[in-house]
């Protein structure tokens, strides 16, 4: 674990929290929320070990979750790498997608 620990409102919530996994190693995650402050949307702080090929987004809030799930799932270019953003999963259950999508919410390219 990393020594340095931010706590949010999003640690250890899956719906406020965003998966991702790639062509990630070596990468930062300095550089990885760098690239994500370049995107319209709202995060609070991304988690995610040197060596490792995945991490996670998180969120203060769900509505932030689901505007940023929605709008950047999929495989996106970071540097040379290939970044995939996926929903977290319930811990101990495979549940699959536990962001809702907000219907107040307006949601950038297709849905
Ligand atoms: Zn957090």
């Amino acid at each position: 674990m990393s020594t340095e620990q931010i706590l949010c409102n999003g640690c250890g919530v899956d719906s406020k929290s965003v998966y991702f996994s790639g062509v990630l190693k070596e990468v930062s995650k300095m550089e990885i929320e760098d690239w994500l402050f370049m995107k319209p949307y709202v995060f609070t702080h991304v988690i995610k070990d040197l060596a490792e090929t995945h991490g996670i987004v998180h969120f203060d809030t769900i509505k932030d979750a689901s505007l940023f799930f929605y709008g950047m799932r999929e495989k996106h270019e970071l540097s040379d790498n290939v970044i995939k953003f996926s929903a977290a999963y319930k811990f101990g259950k495979r549940q699959g997608n536990c962001i809702p999508k907000d219907s107040n919410a307006q949601y950038n390219g297709s849905n």
